[in-house]
């Protein structure tokens, strides 16, 4: 399944939800998409409030089976929820199978995939693209109280990040080789749950130079000079604080006080 067989997939088969006529869903997720129905205004309102914008068109979410989140958003039957262009698609087996797992709800992973579709919808589809992954799943992991990194705790992402395995702050970002996880050795948990703890540290470091620069990269701007610029040095000289500061959770429970 290529994405441009996916975005000519005809969506027709969809069922509209009595509350909102933007969640649509296969008839075989009905209890999931009534639950996120009735979350949706809750949510919408999150995530414009963190982003401090509001959505530019009301977001389109699709609630599917497993086969149905493969068809339409190209993404594998184990993920539970994407943001595939204008769209956002939540994968009901897995969205259950995540919340029985590490309690985390599928509410949240709404808020996940809308923090995408919001940039998604203000900066444009290529520079949306061209700012670093683990600037965008970070955010959005940070909005969505830890959808995404469920897996991993902030103390085994400290493990890996002292050991020497995390992602570079300093990328530029990029079209078409857009680094991600595995383009770091990475587990997805842990890239995520590194990605949410640095963009978090930048945010509470600054909280107007952070909105700042998030409404610059929403204009379109370049990501690193969009930090630069906010913060008045580069977004790579943050990186030495920050690891300073959560080397602490590496240290063993029994030693702590
Ligand atoms: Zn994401």
């Amino acid at each position: 399944m290529n994405a441009a067989k996916a975005r000519l997939e005809p969506r027709d088969r969809f069922i509209e939800t009595p509350l909102h006529a933007q969640i649509r869903y296969y008839k075989e997720a009905e209890g999931m998409a009534q639950r996120l129905a009735e979350a949706m205004d809750a949510s919408v309102q999150k995530v414009e409030r963190m982003n401090g914008r509001t959505f530019l068109d009301p977001p389109k979410v699709f609630v599917c089976d497993a086969d149905c989140f493969f068809q339409f958003s190209t993404m594998q039957r184990t993920v539970p929820a994407g943001h595939f262009m204008d769209s956002v698609f939540m994968n009901d087996p897995e969205l259950r199978r995540k919340e029985q797992q590490f309690s985390m709800a599928p509410e949240n992973f709404l808020v996940h995939e809308l923090t995408h579709l919001l940039f998604y919808q203000h900066a444009g589809a290529i520079a949306y693209m061209r700012t670093p992954a683990w600037f965008r799943e970070g955010w959005a992991v940070v909005v969505s109280g830890g959808a995404g990194a469920q897996a991993c705790s902030p103390e085994e992402a400290v493990r890996h990040l002292l050991a020497g395995s995390s992602f570079d702050p300093a990328e530029e970002g990029s079209l078409f080789r857009n680094r991600t996880a595995s383009s770091y050795a990475l587990p997805y948990p842990v890239f995520y749950r590194q990605a949410a703890m640095f963009v978090d540290y930048l945010r509470k470091s600054d909280q107007s130079a952070f909105q700042d620069a998030l409404h610059s990269l929403f204009d379109g701007d370049d990501f690193q000079k969009a930090f630069e610029h906010a913060y008045g040095r580069p977004i790579a000289s943050h990186w030495l604080n920050f690891k300073a500061g959560v080397q602490m959770m590496a240290v063993p429970k029994h030693l702590e006080r």
